[in-house]
Formats: C-alpha cells, structure tokens, sequence
C-alpha cells in the first residue's frame, strides 16, 4: 500500500484525514463539545501544564478542528516535504490580527504593499494605527523599494504584509524577490494567500514565514462557514506563540465551522481547476469587450503586467477577475443589477458572485487611497464559479447591451 505521504493534493483532498474513533466512522466525526473531561484530576494538570498533549477545553484544542489543522499544513507543505503546522480561527480577519497581536512589539511599524482587501486596510490603518503601530506603504510590485525604504527608516519593522492576487485589483507581487529582501532585512514576510489556496501557490515554499487565509472562501468553497488559517513551517512559533495569542484572545473557531470547512475542502482542487477555466474563458471575453472595457485584470490574459511572474509562482491563473468599465458609477451599478450573478458580498463560492469594491469591501478605505489602488468607481469584480460558462457570458451580453 501507498504511504500518505506519496498521495497527490487531490487524492489527500478527496480522502479523510487518518481518523480513528471507537464506531469506525468513515467521515470525521463533529466533536462538538467545548470541554472534554479527565480521567483523573492528575490526567488534567499534566494537559493544563502542558506537559501532556490532550484535549480539555476546546478553546485551546479540540480534535474536529485539529483533523483539519492537520491536513491543511500537510498540504501547504506537500511536494516540497517541508513540515507545516498551522491554527485555525475564528475568520480570515482573526489569523490576521492574531499574527499581528502576536508579532507587532509595542510601538512596532509594519510594511504593507497597499492594494489589499478592504477590511484588512482598514484593520491595519484604522484600528493597529490607533493602537500606535506605525502603517508603512511601500509600492512592492518593485520589490527593490523594501530594501531601500526600510534601510532609510529609523526604526526596524516588526513585520511586512501582502496579498498576491491583490484583492480587487489582481495585481502579482514577487514572493521569492520579496522574501529574499525581507529574510536580508531580518523581517518575517506574512502572505495572504486566500485568492489561490495551497492548491494554485504556496508562499512558504518561495520564502515567506506565515500564510495567512479566510478559509471562509476557496477553502470552504459553499459559503456555509466562516473561518480563518494561518501556517508556518516554525513549529515554536505556531504551537507556542500564535497558539497563545489565539487562545488568550478567543480568535479560536468553533468545531461545527471546522466540520464544514473540512468538508468543503475535499472538492477544493476539482472546484478551483472549474473556476480557473471558467475566469479565463470570461476575461477573454470582457478583454475583446474593449472600449466598453476600459481594463481587464485577470493574471491569465497575456497583457497582464505580471503574465510571465504569475505563471511562474501560480498553478493556475486563479478564479477571481477585475475590470473597469467605460462608464460611470451609475452605470456601472446598473450593469451589476442586470447580471444574473450572485450579488452575496464573498468570494470562492461555487456560483459566480458580483462585488463593487467601491461601494462594498472598499466603502470605509479613504477615496484617495482606493483610487491610488485602482478601486475606481466602475471597478467590478468578479469570483467566477463552476456553472457553464456559454450561460456566464450570455448574461454578461445582457448585461452590455442594457447599459451600452
Ligand atoms: N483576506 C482576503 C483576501 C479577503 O478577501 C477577505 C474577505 O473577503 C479576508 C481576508 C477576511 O476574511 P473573513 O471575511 O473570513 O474574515
């Protein structure tokens, strides 16, 4: 028989993760308990001080959603043989401020590339600003600046932030050209990684520290769960510190939402091949709707400026495509209403879903700082599912020929 460790992402997907309970049940059971009791009082104390491993309380661990902390490490690491370790919580925005409360020192600044999702720009500059952790912009699509706007700062910073896939504007940032200058400059690297799963990219093996997901998203793929993980091949810094800041700052999340996210990611790789075929097919088409179209971001299509980077560190160009319309924000609504898309607020579904960034995730971003990220107001974005794509393009159609 073949050793688990030989098995491709998809078949480990597909199968359960090494499970044994008393009935022999085939599909890993929902532990849905939030304390578990000793044998013995001693039983407790050993677990309580950390010299046993074992489950007590399920805020610190509980092993419906160790199953799947487990499986989504082995997967990050799969391939490259590297050991990964990883922690679930309660949302994607939960693994990013757990790593940030974790990390930043007092007084601590961090770096971002500012093209992000919405809600994170504003964590970062809203509420880690007022907490006073200086929030430094550096353009990263040239990952030279990294070194010499850090170099030319006063003070070291705790940590640098990105997105790649950029979250709405699909820009491509270099992981391997920026972990090289954050691992000279002594700066862990963080990667949100939610736009691709360790199916189509995996940061930590071009150089970054932690991956950081919503697992709300491709993860869970059915919009029935909300969840976030985040994952390090640093043992220490995984079960000891962020396990800590986790369990400390209750970011942990609930056993029935593992369930279903454990559930969900067993489609993972056969939904994401779908949807990346799906988005290349719709960006092809929105790319020959120029000049209705003003631009096309879809890291698939050739006249993407990061063509030849995203094919190099993606799998596959991913299901998520922007594009301007010539048009204006009346307009751009009135094309959005005349789509039969899905207009849920999320993305990685396996129905296509419609966002307008600049009313939406991006509302609370400063217009100045949305512009300058290209969040326009005739941006669209679209998270493209695995329905038949001759039925997504003929309601795109509709939707042209009603506003245009
Ligand atoms: N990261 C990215 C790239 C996102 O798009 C989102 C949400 O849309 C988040 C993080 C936050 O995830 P959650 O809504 O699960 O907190």
């Amino acid at each position: 028989m073949k050793s688990i460790k030989q098995l491709s992402y998809e078949t480990i997907c597909a199968r359960e993760w090494k499970i044994k309970d008393q009935f022999g049940s085939h599909i890993l059971p929902l532990y849905q308990s939030n304390s578990f009791e000793a044998e013995t009082m001693e039983d407790a104390i050993e677990v309580f001080s950390g010299k046993a491993e074992g489950y007590i309380y399920s805020r610190y661990a509980n092993p419906t959603i160790k199953a799947l902390e487990e499986k989504l490490a082995y997967l990050e690491g799969l391939d490259s043989g590297q050991k990964c370790y990883s922690l679930l919580t309660s949302s994607g925005m939960s693994a990013i401020s757990t790593v940030c409360n974790s990390i930043l020192k007092p007084g601590g600044s961090m770096v971002i590339h500012p093209s992000l999702y919405g809600g994170t720009l504003e964590y970062f500059n809203s509420e880690l600003a007022r907490l006073g952790h200086p929030i430094l912009q550096i353009d990263l699509r040239e990952p030279a600046n990294l070194k010499k706007i850090v170099e030319a700062s006063s003070k070291k910073p705790d940590l640098i932030f990105i997105e790649t896939p950029t979250n709405p504007g699909l820009e491509i940032l270099d992981i391997g050209a920026i972990s090289g200058f954050a691992s000279s400059l002594g700066i862990p690297l963080i990667v949100d990684n939610t736009f691709c799963t360790s199916y189509l990219q995996r940061p930590l093996e071009l150089g970054a520290d932690i991956v950081v997901y919503s697992t709300t998203k491709f993860i869970n793929g059915h919009g029935n769960s909300m969840g976030g993980l985040i994952v390090s091949a640093n043992e220490e810094l995984i079960k000891k510190q962020l396990w800590k800041t986790m369990k400390l700052t209750g970011s942990n999340p609930s056993p029935f939402e593992a369930w279903m996210i454990y559930q969900g990611l067993k489609s993972l790789p056969l939904r994401m091949m779908k949807q990346c075929n799906n988005a290349q097919r719709i960006a092809d088409y929105l790319d020959k709707k120029k000049p209705l179209v003003r631009k096309v971001n879809y890291p698939g299509l050739a006249t993407h400026p990061s063509y030849s980077l995203a094919k190099s560190q993606m799998k596959l160009p991913g299901s998520m495509v922007s594009f301007e319309l010539d048009a204006n924000l009346a307009q751009t609504i009135e094309f959005c209403n005349s789509l039969d898309y899905s207009k849920a607020p999320t993305l990685g579904d396996i129905d296509t879903l419609i966002l307008h960034p600049a009313t939406s995730s991006h509302i609370n971003v400063p217009k100045e700082l949305r512009l300058k990220t290209g969040v326009s107001d005739s941006l669209i974005r679209l998270s493209v599912g695995i329905e038949d794509p001759d039925d997504l393009i003929l309601s795109l159609e509709v939707a042209f020929s009603s506003v245009f």
